[in-house]
C-alpha cells in the first residue's frame, strides 16, 4: 500500500531494492498493490476498501507507506482487524547520517492495541471532554513476553526497561509495571529496569547508547519512539512493524511529510529499512533462511550506500529518493 505523501515515492524506491533482492537470492515475491489513505477516500468514497482488507487478509505480509488525514480509519483499523498487538521500531545509528552518536542500538515494544489510544472517548458536556485510557493484563503480558524474546534474540546485552508512570497512574501504569516484573521471573537471563516516563524522555536525550529493549504502553512508545528517531538522524531514517501473532505489517514511523511530498527528496530508508523488517519476519516465520539472509543483505547494502556518500537531503546530502533506491538496489549481494 503506497500510501499517501511521500509514501509512493518511498514505495518506488524501495521496489527497486526488492527487485534486486529477487535477483540475487532464491526467493519470488508475488507483490501485489492495494489502494488505501486519503488519495483513495478522495477516489473511491472509503480510505480502506473491503477488497483492500481481502487482498491484505489473503497475503503473508503488508508492506504500507505512510497515510495522511485517514490514519485512524487505515493504519489503525487494519492494526485492530489483523491484532497487530506490537509496534516494534527499531532505531539504530548508521555511518555518515546526523545521529547524535554512533553507538545507538535500541529496539522500541510498543503496546498497539489499547491505552489512551483505544478510542474510548467522550464528551461529558460541552466543556468536559473524557477519555479512557484501557489497560488490560493480557495485552501487558503478551507485549511484555514479546519484549523479553526480542531482548534474547538480539546481540546486545540483554535488557528490558519497561517505561511506565505507575507513581501517578497507580492502577493503569500499576498493571503494566507489575506484569512487566511478573514476565521478567521467567527470563532470568535478562534485566529488567524501570523508569518513569518524562525520566524516560530526558534519559534518552542525556545517554540513548544505555537502552536496549524499551517496553511500553501505546502512547507513550509513539511519543518516545519519534524522540528516539531524532537521536538517529531523523524521521526518515526510523522503519516499524506492527507485529501479531499470525499477520504483520510493516511501515515507515513517519507520517505523509506534506513539505517534502512531490519532490523527490524524501529519504527511502524508513520503508527500505521496514522491508528488511518483512523478510526478517517472513523467513523467522515460515523457516526460510533465504528471507533472513535477504533481510541481512538490504541493511548491509544500505550501510555501505551511506558510507560511499549516497545521501538523502535530510541527511545533508543531494540524492534524489529514486536514485537512492538504486544505490541501494546495486550494492545488494548475496
Ligand atoms: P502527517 O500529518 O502525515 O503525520 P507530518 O508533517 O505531521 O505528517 P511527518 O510526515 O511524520 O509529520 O514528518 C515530519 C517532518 O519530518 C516532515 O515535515 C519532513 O520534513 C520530515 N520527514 C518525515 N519523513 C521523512 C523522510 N522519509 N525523509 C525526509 N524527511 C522526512
Amino acid at each position: 500500500m503506497p500510501g499517501d505523501g511521500i509514501g509512493p515515492e518511498l514505495t518506488e524506491a524501495t521496489l527497486k531494492v526488492l527487485t534486486q533482492i529477487q535477483n540475487s537470492f532464491q526467493i519470488r515475491l508475488n507483490i501485489v498493490q492495494v489502494e488505501g489513505g486519503d488519495q483513495c477516500a478522495t477516489t473511491r468514497g472509503v480510505p480502506l476498501p473491503a477488497e483492500t482488507i481481502d487482498t491484505i487478509r489473503g497475503a503473508h505480509a503488508c508492506l504500507k507507506g505512510p497515510v495522511g488525514e485517514t490514519a485512524a480509519d487505515v493504519i489503525v483499523k487494519l492494526r485492530i482487524l489483523f491484532d497487530l498487538y506490537a509496534g516494534i521500531r527499531p532505531l539504530k545509528s548508521y555511518p555518515n547520517t546526523p545521529a547524535v552518536r554512533s553507538d545507538i542500538d535500541m529496539l522500541f515494544v510498543r503496546e498497539n492495541t489499547e491505552g489512551l489510544y483505544k478510542g474510548v472517548e467522550f464528551a461529558v458536556n460541552a466543556d468536559t471532554m473524557v477519555c479512557l485510557r484501557v489497560i488490560t493484563k493480557g495485552a501487558c503480558e503478551r507485549i511484555a513476553t514479546y519484549a523479553f524474546e526480542a531482548a534474547r534474540s538480539r546481540r546486545k546485552a540483554m535488557n528490558v526497561t519497561a517505561v511506565h508512570k505507575a507513581n501517578v497512574m497507580r492502577k493503569t501504569d500499576g498493571l503494566f509495571a507489575q506484569t512487566c516484573r511478573d514476565v521478567a521471573k521467567a527470563y532470568p537471563d535478562v534485566t529488567l529496569d524501570e523508569l518513569y516516563v518524562d525520566a524516560a524522555a530526558m534519559q534518552l536525550v542525556k545517554a540513548p547508547q544505555d537502552f536496549d529493549v524499551i517496553v511500553t504502553t501505546n502512547l507513550y512508545g509513539d511519543i518516545l519512539s519519534d524522540e528516539g528517531a531524532m537521536l538517529v538522524g531523523g524521521l526518515g531514517m526510523a522503519p516499524g512493524a506492527n507485529i501479531g501473532d499470525d499477520f504483520a505489517l510493516f511501515e515507515p514511523i513517519h507520517g505523509t511529510a506534506p513539505d517534502i511530498a512531490g519532490k523527490g527528496v524524501a529519504n527511502p530508508t524508513s520503508m527500505i529499512l521496514a522491508s528488511g523488517l518483512m523478510l526478517d519476519w517472513l523467513g523467522t516465520k515460515y523457516s526460510d533462511s533465504a528471507c533472513t539472509k535477504a533481510a541481512h543483505s538490504i541493511e548491509e547494502a544500505l550501510i555501505n550506500a551511506l558510507k560511499a556518500g549516497v545521501l538523502t537531503q535530510d541527511l545533508g546530502g543531494k540524492v534524489k529518493t529514486d536514485a537512492f533506491g538504486d544505490a541501494v538496489a546495486e550494492r545488494i549481494s548475496d
